[in-house]
């Protein structure tokens, strides 16, 4: 592999994978090396992309944005949760949040305690325990000031991704990013190591680089079409190809959660924004027809469309590399997952954070390659696994494709994270899963499992003693909500004053 040093960055694409990687490449990295981006404003972006999980406020205060600022430029809104309607089965709902429920002992999470007093005929489930629940069916929200860990509620936003972008290419522009306009139609490559070495416009221009972020989109062209890197399928675990977005009117309170509503071969996602709702319907294009797909999203939008429906396809899966030779795939071009917990946006924060943990300054070095390769492998497995757990466990009979989804075979990783949870409600975290045990405890039980047997701690605790402890955690849990403003005053004071 030829070692050279690295002084120019050039970003191919500017969707919110393309300015996400320059404004933080550049704020980060802007004194060691030149940020360049290229984009088309002919070919455009994707165009959806509106709900975020917590790690973005990480991503933005790294960034230095102040969150009034913020939500004022992208239209956002809070999210705390997901609320999944008809997944486990119809007129059946869960939210998956951002909280965790109550609180644990030493080595015994909450859960098992609840289930012990549940056992013992105490009347409640988990999610009462839990803040941004309680807040979520509330719709109310503000940042609560507190020291006490069991209130701290985490949140992300949903935000109108093309704001989000342009945001970021003003602020990456104001920190000296270089934008170049233009079609790429034609990459150099050198004749023996294969690395780029530059992009050629349509109009002749030539943009040189050391390193190249391929955030071209779906196409991978840098990634797929130049270098051949390869794509690992794994849509028949993910079976919905297809999606059409439509926004609409608003027509209700500002809710501050997603929500994601199961159909009979799909789901449908609505993100409240400021100014309109974002909808969509991610769906199988082996169970419907365009025209179904778009009659089913437009009898359930509730409110008139503000627009034509935007039809997207898809393959699941990833990229074989997501760095190969002098090129990293960030965004749509290192793989997809469809948006159904909101990671996509992660990826591309967690790649560019990997890349700058990595950064090859002195010359890229195969090592350093091979270990950026396997850390965004784990990753993306992680987040498929979890993605395959809300389809696969499933106890709908009214659609062949809930029943075939409930049959289908399923990656040993998941099959052995269900079992273990089945037989003693064990959930553990391996390398640094995105998804924290909370999140899994909360889609399997929010899905229908329920485990045999809880931790043998939890008879630890006097049966008076647990009810009490319960009591006493839901009532602490309950006692900030009085005093919380609803999330459209939260917006209203903090974006218009
Ligand atoms: P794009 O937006 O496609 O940008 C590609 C860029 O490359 C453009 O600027 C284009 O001009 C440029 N380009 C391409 N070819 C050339 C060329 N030859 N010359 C010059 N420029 C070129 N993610 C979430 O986190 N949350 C969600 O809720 C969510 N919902 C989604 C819903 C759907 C239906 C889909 C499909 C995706 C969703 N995603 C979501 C994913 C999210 O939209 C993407 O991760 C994000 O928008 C990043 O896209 P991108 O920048 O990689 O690609």
């Amino acid at each position: 592999m030829t070692k050279s040093l690295i002084k120019n960055v050039v970003i191919l694409g500017g969707g919110t994978a393309g300015w996400m990687s320059a404004v933080l490449i550049k704020k980060v990295m802007g004194s060691v090396v030149n940020v360049e981006l290229v984009e088309s404003e002919a070919i455009g972006t994707i165009g959806v992309g509106e709900a975020t999980i917590p790690p973005i406020q990480l991503f933005n205060s790294v960034l230095g944005l102040n969150e009034a600022e913020f939500l004022r430029e992208t239209k956002a809104t809070i999210k705390l949760a997901i609320k999944f309607d008809n997944w486990k089965e119809l007129n059946h709902s869960y939210y998956h949040t951002f909280g965790a429920a109550g609180k644990s002992l030493a080595f015994c999470h909450f859960h098992h305690l609840l289930q012990r007093a549940q056992n013992l005929g105490h009347q409640s489930h988990l999610w009462e325990y839990d803040l941004n629940y309680l807040c979520c069916e509330a719709e109310k929200f503000a940042k609560i000031n507190t020291q006490d860990p069991i209130l701290e509620m985490g949140y992300a936003y949903h935000f109108d991704a093309s704001l989000y972008a342009a945001y970021l290419r003003k602020l990456s522009e104001q920190m000296g990013v270089k934008r170049t306009e233009g079609m790429v139609n034609d990459v150099k490559q050198h004749k023996e190591s294969g690395f780029i070495e530059s992009l050629i416009l349509k109009d002749g221009q030539e943009i040189q680089g050391d390193l190249f972020i391929d955030c071209s989109g779906m196409a991978g062209l840098l990634t797929e079409k130049k270098l051949n890197t390869g794509y690992e399928d794994w849509s028949h675990w993910l079976r919905c190809d297809r999606a059409v977005a439509m926004p609409s009117e608003r027509f209700e309170n500002t809710l501050p959660y997603t929500r994601s509503i199961a159909h009979t071969a799909g789901w449908q996602w609505r993100i409240p924004l400021q100014h309109r709702n974002g909808n969509g319907l991610v769906y199988s294009s082996h169970h419907y027809s365009e025209d179904e797909a778009v009659n089913i999203l437009t009898d359930n939008l509730e409110s008139p469309s503000l627009g034509d429906p935007n039809f997207i396809r898809f393959r699941t899966g990833r990229r074989r590399k997501q760095w190969n030779k002098n090129v990293i795939a960030v965004g749509l071009s290192s793989g997809f997952l469809e948006p159904l917990e909101s990671t996509s946006i992660h990826l591309i924060q967690s790649a560019i954070v990997r890349l700058l943990h990595n950064f090859p300054h002195q010359g890229i070095d195969e090592s350093q390659v091979a270990e950026y390769n396997k850390q965004s492998k784990i990753e993306y497995e992680q987040i498929r696994d979890f993605i395959i757990l809300h389809y696969h466990v499933n106890e709908r009979t009214d659609s062949q494709f809930w029943i075939d989804v409930r049959h289908m075979d399923i990656p040993a990783s998941l099959k052995h994270k269900i079992k273990i949870f089945k037989e003693n409600g064990q959930l553990f975290r391996e390398q640094e899963d995105l998804f924290a045990e909370s999140s899994w405890l909360q889609v399997m039980m929010g899905q229908g499992i329920q485990p045999r047997d809880y931790h043998p701690l939890a008879d630890g605790v006097p049966q008076d003693k647990l009810f009490n402890m319960l009591d006493q955690i839901k009532a602490i849990k309950q006692e900030p909500l009085a005093k919380l403003p609803t999330h459209d005053e939260f917006l209203n004071k903090l974006c218009n004053t």
